[in-house]
C-alpha cells in the first residue's frame, strides 16, 4: 500500500502497468479504475441520481463552462453547492471548461497568455476564461476534484502551435494552483502535447513537477489515429507520479477503456454511453446495436444476455425497439441505463482482474468477444 503525499490516493494492486486503487474525496471514496458518467449540466441525461448510483457509478462529472453560464456558478453556490443542487451527495469532478471552449473552435475570438476570449454558446456574448476564473467557478460549485484550465489544440496542428499550448497549459496550471478552491477540493493538472513524443514528454514532466493531487492526460482521442492515442497515453502515464491518480479525459468505448487501463490510467469519462443511448443504440458484446433496425421487431431477448441492468432483466429488444421508434422517453432511459451499466461492468471486471493478477488475459478475452464498430 502506497499512500500519496496528499493522502488522497492509495494503490491497492498493480498488474503490469495496470493499477487498482482507492481515491479519497470530501464526498467519499472511489475505487479505481473507474468510469465516470458525464453530467455536463448537473444531470446525467434522463437519469435520477439514485439510478446512476444503483448502476455502480461512484463519481460523476459536471462542467464549469456550462454551469457558469446556466444557471450560474454563484447561484449554485448560494443554493448550497453542486452536490445539493443536483441531489448527488457522492464525489463530483468538474471539468475546467477548457475542452468546451477549445472544441467550439469557431466561437474563439482570441487566445493569449492570460486566457481565452470567446462567444459563449448560450447568448453569444463575449466571454473570457482564465485559470483564476475557472478555479473560482469550480470553488463555487464545490466539486471534489477541480480540473485545470488547459489549452486543447485540435488534432493535426503545427508543432509550433502545439508547443504554444504546452507552454500555456503549464503556465495556467501554475496560476490555478495559487487560485481559489473549495474546502477539501482536490486539484488535477492536465498534460497536453498531442501525439508529438517530445512535446507530450515535456508537458507531462512540467505538469508532474507541479505536484497536483492527480494528473490528467488531455488533448487525445480528438481525431488522431487510435494507435497514436494509446502510444501517447502510455508515454504520459509512465512519466506521471505513480502515487497520484491518472485520468484520461474522454474515452468510453470498450477497447479504449481497456487500453488506457493497461497503460496505467485510473479514471476516465465519456459521453459515449449516454449519447449513444439517445440515438437509439445499445452497447453490447456484439457491438453497437441500432434498436431502430427492423431485425429487432420480434427479438424477445434482452439487449445483452447476462446483463443485470433493469433494461435487460425486464424488457426485450422488441419492446425497446418499439419505444425508440415511437420516440418514447422510456426507451432512451432504458438504453442509457444499460449502456452505462455495460461500461461500468467492463471497468469493474478490469479492477477485479488487476487485483487477481490476470488483467492481460481479461483484456484479451474481452477484446476477442467484443466486436466493436
Ligand atoms: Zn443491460
Amino acid at each position: 500500500m502506497t499512500l500519496s503525499a496528499t493522502g488522497a490516493f492509495e494503490l491497492a494492486a498493480a498488474d503490469g502497468s495496470a493499477r487498482a486503487g482507492v481515491l479519497r474525496t470530501a464526498h467519499g471514496e472511489v475505487e479505481t479504475p473507474v468510469f465516470m458518467p458525464v453530467g455536463t449540466k448537473a444531470t446525467v441525461k434522463t437519469l435520477h441520481p439514485d439510478e446512476v448510483h444503483a448502476l455502480g457509478a461512484e463519481i460523476v462529472l459536471g462542467n464549469a463552462y456550462h454551469l457558469h453560464f446556466r444557471p450560474g456558478d454563484e447561484l449554485i453556490r448560494d443554493l448550497g453547492g453542486l452536490h445539493a443542487f443536483m441531489g448527488w451527495d457522492r464525489p463530483i469532478l468538474t471539468d475546467s471548461g477548457g475542452f468546451q471552449v477549445f472544441s467550439l473552435r469557431d466561437t474563439i475570438a482570441r487566445v493569449d497568455d492570460d486566457g481565452v476570449t470567446f462567444r459563449n454558446v448560450y447568448d453569444g456574448a463575449e466571454s473570457r476564461f482564465t485559470p483564476e476564473l475557472s478555479a473560482r467557478i469550480q470553488a463555487n460549485l464545490g466539486s471534489d476534484i477541480a480540473m485545470c484550465l488547459d489549452e486543447v489544440p485540435p488534432a493535426g496542428v503545427s508543432r509550433r502551435r502545439l508547443e504554444d499550448s504546452v507552454r500555456r497549459t503549464t503556465e495556467w496550471a501554475r496560476r490555478q494552483l495559487s487560485a481559489d478552491r473549495a474546502d477539501g477540493q482536490l486539484r488535477f493538472g492536465i498534460t497536453q502535447g498531442g501525439i508529438d513524443t517530445e512535446l507530450r514528454r515535456r508537458s507531462t514532466e512540467e505538469i508532474a513537477e507541479l505536484d497536483f493531487d492527480g494528473n490528467a492526460i488531455g488533448g487525445l482521442a480528438i481525431g488522431e489515429e487510435r494507435a497514436a492515442t494509446f502510444e501517447a497515453t502510455e508515454l504520459s502515464a509512465a512519466l506521471l507520479p505513480a502515487d497520484r491518480p491518472r485520468y484520461f479525459m474522454g474515452i468510453g468505448d470498450p477497447e479504449g477503456i481497456l487500453e488506457v487501463i493497461a497503460a496505467g490510467v485510473d479514471m476516465f469519462d465519456c459521453v459515449l454511453p449516454t449519447r449513444t443511448a439517445r440515438t437509439g443504440s445499445a452497447l453490447t458484446s456484439e457491438g453497437r446495436l441500432n434498436l431502430r433496425n427492423a431485425r429487432f421487431a420480434r427479438d424477445s431477448g434482452p439487449l445483452e444476455e447476462g446483463c443485470d441492468c433493469t433494461a435487460c432483466t425486464r424488457f426485450t429488444r422488441a419492446y425497446i425497439r418499439h419505444l425508440v421508434n415511437q420516440n418514447e422517453l422510456l426507451g432512451l432511459r432504458l438504453l442509457s441505463l444499460h449502456n452505462l451499466r455495460f461500461v461500468i461492468t467492463l471497468t469493474r471486471g478490469a479492477r477485479d482482474a488487476i487485483a487477481a493478477g490476470r488483467f492481460a488475459s481479461y483484456k484479451r478475452d474481452r477484446l476477442e468477444t467484443l466486436t466493436w464498430a
